[in-house]
């Protein structure tokens, strides 16, 4: 599954022009990969009047959008979150998005996903997808319920509450369990009605290159050999991240090899971020990801405290799994239990190992081989100041904190050497926000263009991400992207 050639980390050099025989297959537009970002890309450009051609790698396209639970970022006064009855202002989401996009966030593309956001919302129902009204009021990594509306991100969570006026913007389609297969199933639905035409087991491998930097088509492997196909007025690259590239990971983001239980399909393998270096685009970000140990739901398991070998607090455990994931790697090494007491403790879904159970915080503390007195202290701390409704450490809410006092008290191992640890990479191609695939020098690549996780989009750092800005960075921005293609001005 993994791409393990020892080329495996290079830029994929192009195609000279001059070099291929014949285009067998030309369209205005070609796009690489049918997942959120090609599917929508597609739809776009082709209602926009362009010869639209996708060449997907798998039989059957959804990538790893099809994979996943659905969740979607949207807001600024969406229908659902309206008849939930959330206030949510573009400004209001704004200052979120922009928070949640990191600490260097792209100040365009910020402003125009949440300019665009109930305008995006309503253009997935146009495909013909569902939302319930109905507001999900529980703490959740993964939904199950077919609720429409949830938080997923650090909204209510200190620093960022302090920042931004929050609401839930998290919705999921009218699905139990993974919805992201049903989300899929529209956007194919649509691609195939918008007259765009799609070749599946097509392996693209090279982009194809004219000696003044236009890319003009690409190559791939199709039953057994090579074709070249032309594309008149442009490549898009929606083929994914690099999550599944262990190579890339080691020479890019070490962090990310952490993650034991890639979130992605094979189709991560970088191939696309590769070919658009070849062609001369520049690959920023490319040492953030997503990292995920999902150690709650239960939500009652934010009552507990997040430990490290030290017997240290390091994260207020309110925060999204994504922050608190990052800070066990980043702040605690990668060696981190959770400790509960008896009244809040629950089989996660992740299913972590126990570490160890005791009826005191002393043989707790002997058996997780914490030095002496450390976590005795750290738990008498914690439980003096949530007795008061306090956390003045790291500002857990109020709605989290109580004494942890019911013995017997257990360790879930949380470590990535011990437990599932999902993620994806967040780098990717640098581009405009309208798709333009750029150099180092900020010049475009003429004629290609990238959206999705091929792309370095709206959230650029793990440590901040909701939930839904993935396939709502890759389906806003693959809009763009394939309006961009088709020679559409941008208003
Ligand atoms: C289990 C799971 C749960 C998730 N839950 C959520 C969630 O709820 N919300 C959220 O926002 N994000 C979620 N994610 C992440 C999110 O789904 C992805 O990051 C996002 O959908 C990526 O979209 P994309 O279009 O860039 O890539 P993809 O959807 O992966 O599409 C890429 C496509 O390109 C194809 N391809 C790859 N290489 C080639 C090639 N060389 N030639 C031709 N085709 C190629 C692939 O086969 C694939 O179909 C989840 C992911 C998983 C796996």
């Amino acid at each position: 599954m993994t791409d393990r050639r020892p080329d495996a980390q290079e830029p994929a050099a192009p195609v000279p022009a001059s070099a291929v025989p014949r285009f067998e297959v030309e369209a205005d537009v070609v796009v690489v990969g049918q997942g959120a970002a090609g599917g929508c890309a597609s739809i776009e450009a082709a209602r926009a009047g362009a010869e639209v051609l996708v060449l997907e790698r798998m039989s059957l396209g959804g990538g790893a959008t099809a994979l996943s639970t659905g969740l979607t970022y949207f807001g600024g006064g969406t229908r659902i979150q309206r008849a939930c009855g959330f206030d949510d202002p573009v400004e209001a989401m704004h200052a979120y998005v922009r928070l949640a996009a990191g600490s260097q966030p792209d100040e365009e593309r910020v402003r125009l996903y949440c300019e665009g956001s109930v305008e995006h919302f309503e253009w997935f129902c146009s495909l013909g997808v569902e939302w319930n009204a109905s507001f999900h009021d529980d703490k959740v990594t993964h939904p199950l319920s077919a609720d429409g509306l949830l938080y997923t991100g650090n909204e209510e969570v200190w620093p960022f509450c302090e920042q931004a006026r929050p609401a839930p913007r998290g919705h999921k389609p009218a699905r139990e369990g993974e919805a992201g297969g049903y989300l899929m199933e529209a956007v194919l639905r649509a691609t195939a009605a918008s007259g765009a035409r799609v070749v599946n087991d097509c392996h693209v491998q090279r982009l194809v290159q004219a000696p003044d930097r236009r890319v003009v088509g690409v190559a791939a492997r199709l039953d057994g050999r090579e074709v070249f196909v032309g594309a008149r007025r442009g490549v898009i690259l929606a083929a994914g991240g690099f999550v599944m590239n262990r190579d890339m990971l080691a020479r890019h983001a070490p962090a990310l090899l952490h993650i034991n239980t890639p979130t992605g399909t094979p189709g991560d393998d970088g191939r696309g971020i590769r070919m658009g270096m070849g062609a001369g685009g520049e690959a920023e970000n490319m040492g953030e990801g997503l990292l995920l140990n999902s150690w709650y739901p239960p939500s009652s398991h934010l009552m507990g405290i997040l430990v490290d070998a030290r017997g240290q607090r390091f994260v207020n455990e309110d925060a999204s799994i994504g922050r608190t994931s990052d800070a066990i790697v980043a702040k605690a090494d990668a060696r981190a239990w959770l400790v509960v007491d008896d009244a809040i403790y629950g089989q996660t879904q992740a299913r972590h190992r126990i570490a160890a159970v005791e009826e005191s915080f002393e043989a707790l503390e002997a058996a997780l081989g914490i030095p002496d007195g450390a976590l005795v202290r750290t738990i008498e701390a914690y439980n003096r100041a949530a007795e008061k409704g306090e956390d003045p450490l790291f500002h857990k809410a109020r709605p989290w904190l109580r004494p942890l006092q019911a013995p017997p008290y257990a360790a879930l191992d949380c470590s990535p050497a011990r437990s599932v640890w999902g993620g994806f990479t967040l780098g990717g191609l640098r581009t405009r926000a309208t798709g333009e695939v750029q150099d180092p020098d900020g010049r475009e690549i003429p004629g290609l263009y990238a959206a999705g996780r091929n792309a370095a989009g709206l959230c650029r750092e793990g440590r901040s991400y909701a939930s839904g800005l993935s396939i709502g960075d890759a389906s806003f921005f693959g809009r763009l992207a394939g309006r961009s293609a088709a020679g559409v001005p941008h208003g």
